[in-house]
């Protein structure tokens, strides 16, 4: 029997992998994509990370681009397979994990579509974004309009003639309606916050990571008073000129989309009928119900400390806000899975 299965083999599975290594432990990573990166892979092809180079390194192994480089989704990727390469990392893709259940021996029964894997301990890595969610009224809509989830936006060639709409005022929403708004002749309807808080990716010439650091944002512990009172500010969005795209003559913000039927969609102070796409970048719900007996917070989200849950042998990581802001990120989940690996391999 193994004796720890890592579920998920993004940056926050593989920074596990790392640190069970450091502990000369047996693992098997298992993953329900087909390849490494799949879960960048799936983003919009334009997709430019907002760290630059030397802020993604996973523990051990440097990201092979330039420093103050944004990488592309192809070249994280592509770290992602040099890295298991490197540290020889077991990983068997094509692996849903649809249920987990402990048995009376206190050992865990993982069922996938082909079978079933046995093991001591389990290590959730499955990431902050799970089934995406998109507003009810959506079924309402004429089928002669195209929508889709950002999820499933990859390029403008997805998108028929006509006007656009996209709602959702998050980084995924700003950077679509940027791209989608680069083309003049498309009138793109944008329903989202407009009064969010943009930076700029550099600030008196430095990565705005590098002020992040220095200033300790990433750092502060979500149970200390200043990192409570930060986690309730509203994530700003980075590195796209939010003031600049609602400018442009092409893009008419809408305010909250209200309701939907056929063609016509009603925003808060009116209707509009002429909208033949849609791009919802509104966000994901997690779904942790696969694991049986774990107790979730209000959120939904597993209870944890640092990654340890109310189930002994399962454990989290790569959660968003886990313990500081960076633990979501490529360059700080190591630190996690370091403090994780030391308390379940002792
Ligand atoms: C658009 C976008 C841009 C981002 N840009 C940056 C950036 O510039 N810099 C940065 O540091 N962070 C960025 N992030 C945040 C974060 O780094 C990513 O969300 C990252 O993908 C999270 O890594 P993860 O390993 O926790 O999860 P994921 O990358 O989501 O990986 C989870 C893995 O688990 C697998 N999986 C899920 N469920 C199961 C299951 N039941 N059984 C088996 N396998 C399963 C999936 O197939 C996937 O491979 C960005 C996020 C988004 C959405």
């Amino acid at each position: 029997m193994l004796e720890f299965v890592i579920i998920g083999s993004g940056q926050a599975g593989l920074s596990m992998a790392y640190h069970l290594k450091q502990h000369n432990k047996k693992f098997l990573v298992v993953d329900g994509g087909a390849e490494i990166g799949a879960s960048w892979l799936n983003r919009w092809d334009s997709l430019k990370l907002f760290t630059p180079t030397e802020y993604n390194n996973l523990p051990g192994l440097k990201f092979d681009t330039p420093k103050g480089y944004y990488p592309n989704k192809f070249e994280v990727a592509n770290y992602f397979k040099s890295y298991v390469d490197h540290y020889e990392i077991p990983l068997q893709f094509n692996t849903l994990i649809t249920s987990v259940v402990k048995s009376e021996k206190g050992f865990f029964t993982l069922t996938h579509s082909e079978g079933e894997i046995q093991t001591k301990n389990i290590i959730v890595a499955t990431g902050p974004f799970h089934t995406p969610y998109t507003p009810p009224c959506h079924t309402k809509l004429s089928s002669e309009i195209t929508q889709m989830h950002s999820n499933f936006y990859k390029s403008l060639h997805q998108l028929q003639e006509g006007d656009a709409l996209v709602v959702g005022g998050g980084d995924s929403g700003y950077q679509i309606l940027d791209e989608i708004s680069k083309n003049k002749s498309i009138t793109v309807y944008f329903s989202g916050l407009i009064n969010v808080k943009s930076i700029p990716q550099q600030f008196l010439w430095k990565t705005i990571w590098w002020w992040f650091t220095i200033i300790g944002f990433l750092s502060f512990t979500k149970y200390s008073w200043i990192g409570k009172k930060i986690s309730s500010i509203p994530q700003p969005v980075i590195g796209t000129d939010v003031k600049e795209i609602l400018a442009r003559k092409n893009v008419v913000v809408v305010g909250r989309t209200k309701d939907a039927m056929g063609m016509d969609i009603f925003f808060e102070k009116q209707k509009i009928t002429t909208i033949k796409n849609i791009v919802w970048a509104t966000g994901y719900r997690p779904n942790f119900h696969w694991i049986e007996g774990l107790e979730l917070d209000e959120n939904n989200y597993p209870k944890n400390h640092r990654g340890v849950s109310n189930i002994e042998g399962v454990s989290f990581i790569g959660l968003p806000l886990m313990y500081t802001r960076g633990s979501a990120t490529l360059g700080g989940v190591s630190k996690d899975a370091a403090h994780l690996a030391s308390i379940i391999c002792n």
